[in-house]
């Protein structure tokens, strides 16, 4: 789809049934083309960019830039199979999330400190060493017998690892780039991830929402454990984001994935009172005595029943249902209660 004349939205295929295209976008250029996010570093996607790349009159060696909307798989995986086809491609990235994404590398602790802290917010053990092993024997199943009761540290960093990609131009907020007769504008978006990326294109008022803002979903806004030990909150910087985005005069919204968004300060409003609910029950979930972000994460509407999920949903959730929390406790309606090592939550009421 051509959105305005040199500009085109192509897709390639994701792995989940729930989402299964992300769409990058080409800007055309004299000397080349210049994509924002790409997709998975799977042969699949990259053979469909190379296949939607042709339509347009490109090679995937033609590529000058990659502007990516953050550090995430489906948008960041192809960035190095791109530098393999094109060795001058810049890859461009907000600085502040390839700080974020670098600092997931090389840390043999990870996974000790995930236990350490998915324990301290109530996952028993038990239900931990229990999630991994399903985990890993789904994993395995069909392409080795390795013995499925046995925790496989290989299947657990697959699962949780990102891209590593060298980053060649760090951009600053409202930095503006310009290139091939096109210039855009930098925004910076921290809630999905801390260096969330949206881009603006004045001239024709197009907002390149990325994960941000999509049609349909709302994006997973999780507090992690690096999140907590910095104090940052990211449901409150979402919030913010979904407001500075919506203040930007915007023609068309271009997503990721999903639809184009006509109405972006709607559809920013609409998740925004997602977002409103969704605090209220997890401040329902607490209940009358204390309970744990797991307690709470079990109480809360999910869009597949809690009971089903594996070790790696359930940390997502976990994530998201502390997320609110915190919003929640900056907002003076909850606290938090320590007791050796674990860590629970208690509403506060007016007396
Ligand atoms: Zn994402």
């Amino acid at each position: 789809m051509e959105v305005v004349p040199g500009l085109h939205r192509l897709r390639t295929p994701m792995t989940s049934n729930a989402l299964p295209w992300i769409m990058p976008y080409a800007f055309e250029g004299s000397g080349g083309v210049s994509l924002f996010d790409s997709g998975y570093g799977t042969p699949e996607a990259s053979e469909w960019l190379t296949q939607q790349l042709h339509g347009i009159g490109y090679q995937p060696s033609d590529i000058e830039r990659l502007i990516v909307s953050h550090g995430h798989p489906d948008h960041l995986g192809m960035a190095d199979w791109i530098r393999e086809q094109s060795p001058r491609c810049e890859v461009i990235m907000l600085g502040r999330e390839a700080d974020w994404f670098g600092h997931h590398h090389g840390h043999d602790g990870y996974m000790g400190r995930m236990r350490g802290w998915l324990e301290r917010h109530g996952v028993a053990l038990e239900e931990l060493k229990e999630g991994f092993r399903r985990a890993s024997s789904d994993h395995a199943a069909g392409d080795d017998n390795r013995d499925s009761g046995d925790v496989s540290t290989e299947t657990e960093r697959r699962s949780w690892s990102m891209p590593q990609v060298k980053v060649d131009h760090r951009l600053q907020d409202r930095e503006v780039l310009e290139f091939d007769g096109w210039r855009i504008e930098a925004v910076w978006t921290p809630g999905h991830t801390p260096g969330h990326l949206c881009i603006f294109e004045p001239q024709h008022r197009l907002m390149f929402t990325g994960d941000h803002v999509l049609s349909r979903i709302t994006p997973n806004v999780s507090l992690s454990e690096e999140d907590e030990a910095a104090g940052r909150s990211p449901l409150a910087e979402f919030l913010d984001s979904l407001d500075k985005v919506a203040r930007f005069d915007t023609h068309l919204a271009l997503p990721a994935h999903e639809d184009v968004i006509d109405d972006l300060p709607a559809r920013c409003a609409e998740i925004r009172r997602h977002h409103d609910r969704r605090l209220e029950e997890v401040f329902a979930g607490i209940g009358d005595g204390v309970a744990t972000a797991s307690e709470v994460s079990s109480r809360v509407t999910w869009n597949r029943p809690y009971a089903t999920f594996n070790v790696f949903k359930k940390r997502s959730a976990l994530g998201e249902t502390l997320s609110h929390l915190k919003l929640l406790e900056e907002r003076g309606r909850v606290r938090r209660v320590e007791d050796e090592g674990v860590l629970r939550w208690e509403q506060i009421r007016p007396r």
